[in-house]
């Protein structure tokens, strides 16, 4: 598809996102001219690809799953190199701007999602941080979440650990974490092709200015978020998604400058016949109207909007027209807000995102994948490697297994983040940051017990592996006494 040539019409999804109802996404209407790419070939020379590195553990990938699992295989005590694409670290955290880390604490403000998570936000300088007190986490007092609603740290009428955090010190703390680890980091080295010894994967192939170049290693962890070198590899894999749903759609967000967010908070609550108006003003004069969330700063808004529907996350004609229909976007939201909204009359554009916004593209066909029906039923399972916030009261925190993150044919691999083994459902929750923060460091801790004890990440013992995470402040369920992972996945 050329992008220039896209047109898209409105779309509305019913699905509940932070505190709006209903959520816009913008559906892309098929372009009549297709891709215009010509039907041919060409047959590249073969040839000899250097090699660069040879490491027990690469990390492909610097997202929160990445530098997790990076991190946690250090930590563990493995040797780690990490490659990532672009020039920094926090993938969609930062570099998306989705810098609204969401919730870690249960039902009764217990913080479940720990290890890492704990490690990175205590980290960060107390003015990057925005977010409820300890204190208030669980808490169901009215004006509490009255107050915590608007800014994105009350869902369904509790006070959750849901912080905003500033992006750029989310990157540095992240670069400092892997540092001190002791984390050989190569960035703006984009992984391209996985190197297999038979099903197993022994490393990855990267390209930079340097040209294109190998690296080796006992164990891969596929962090990249789409699945880059599981699908490589051959490895089974789901794309489908619930288009009902927002969790299919992409788009670049977006922060603007210069805003009085306090303002604009204080029209929402109180001039609601006002803000339907502007609503449906906006409706009128640019298709739809997009609402701001808060931010780590009271003059900084954070739009992680237009959604558009309809495009593939891993395709570059794609890729590109998202980029493009989401700025123009921008631009047009940007001149209705400064005319009709309080609080934004001198905003100005502060970033747009440099990683695409992509929600769901692949998910690994694991050897256990989280699935509704199990965690309706409040299962526990025995490779259990964290815990995660339940979508609502109505159930019980939801157990992650080891399994999850273990492709079913492929050795040599672990797959954490935002493509995991799970259903459509899970993966509503299963993509978060934190989600990915606990996945990447059991992935992490997985990939170190796996090369310590010299065979494959599905046959580790899997008591090693909790152990482990308990020692790096992981909250786990389960009793520290379970079975090995092979016992309990079965044979292959
Ligand atoms: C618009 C939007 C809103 C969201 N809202 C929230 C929210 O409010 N709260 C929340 O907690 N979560 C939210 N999420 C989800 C969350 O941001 C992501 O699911 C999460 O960041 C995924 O982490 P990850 O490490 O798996 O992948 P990513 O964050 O995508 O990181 C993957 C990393 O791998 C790198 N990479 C990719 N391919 C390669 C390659 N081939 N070679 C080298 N490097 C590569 C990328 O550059 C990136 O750094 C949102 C997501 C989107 C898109």
């Amino acid at each position: 598809m050329n992008p220039a040539t896209s047109s898209s019409r409105f779309n509305r999804l019913s699905f509940k996102d932070g505190d709006s109802a209903e959520v816009l996404s913008i559906q892309r209407e098929a372009d009549s001219a297709g891709s215009q790419r010509p039907n041919r070939v060409y047959a590249e020379p073969a040839r000899q690809t250097p090699v660069f590195a040879e490491t027990e553990v690469l990390v492909v990938g610097g997202g929160p799953a990445g530098c997790a699992a990076a991190v946690a295989a250090a930590r563990a005590g493995a040797q780690v190199l990490l490659v990532e694409r672009y020039g920094h670290l926090g993938g969609l955290s930062t570099g998306g701007l989705v810098f609204w880390i969401d919730r870690m604490t249960d039902w009764a403000g217990k913080q479940v999602i720990a290890g890492v998570a704990v490690d990175i936000l205590d980290r960060l300088p107390s003015d990057s941080v925005v977010g409820p007190p300890r204190e208030d986490w669980g808490s169901r007092d009215p004006a509490k979440n009255a107050y915590w609603g608007q800014r994105s740290a009350s869902f369904r009428d509790t006070v959750t650990w849901a912080p905003k955090v500033d992006p750029e010190w989310l990157k540095i703390v992240s670069l400092d974490m892997l540092r001190e680890a002791g984390v050989r980091l190569l960035l703006h080295a984009w992984a391209v092709a996985p190197i297999l010894e038979g099903t197993a994967l022994r490393g990855a192939i990267f390209e930079s200015k340097e040209g294109r170049h190998a690296i080796l290693a006992k164990v891969v962890v596929d962090a990249s978020g789409d699945g880059d070198i599981y699908a490589g590899a051959g490895a089974a894999y789901s794309a489908e998604v619930d288009t009902a749903s927002m969790h299919h759609c992409v788009n670049t967000a977006w922060t603007w400058g210069g805003v009085d967010m306090e303002r604009w908070l204080r029209f929402r609550r109180e001039e609601r016949e006002a803000v339907a108006r502007i609503r449906d003003q906006g409706r009128a004069e640019i298709g739809e109207v997009e609402f701001p969330y808060s931010s780590w700063r009271p003059d900084v808004a954070l739009f992680l909007g237009p959604r558009l529907t309809g495009y593939s996350p891993v395709k570059v004609e794609d890729l590109t027209a998202i980029e493009i229909e989401s700025r123009q976007w921008m631009v047009k939201l940007l001149a209705f807000f400064r005319e009709h909204c309080p609080g934004f009359e001198q905003a100005w554009i502060m970033q747009t995102a440099q990683e695409t916004g992509i929600r769901h593209s692949r998910r690994l066909g694991s050897l256990q994948p989280i699935c509704k029906a199990d965690w309706e039923l409040g299962r526990r399972y025995p490779d259990e490697v964290g815990v995660s916030p339940s979508l609502t009261p109505a159930f019980a925190s939801v157990s992650v297994p080891y399994r999850s993150l273990i492709p079913a044919e492929i050795d040599g691999l672990l797959a954490p983040g935002r493509h995991i083994g799970c259903d459509t459902s899970s993966h509503t929750f299963m993509r978060e940051i934190p989600q990915c923060w606990l996945t990447g460091q059991a992935a992490g801790v997985g990939a170190a017990v796996a090369v310590r004890g010299d065979t494959e990440p599905r046959n580790v013992d899997v008591r090693r592996v909790q152990a482990e995470l308990r020692r790096q402040g992981v909250y786990l369920q389960v009793p520290a006494e379970t079975g090995s992972v092979a016992e309990v996945a079965g044979p292959r």
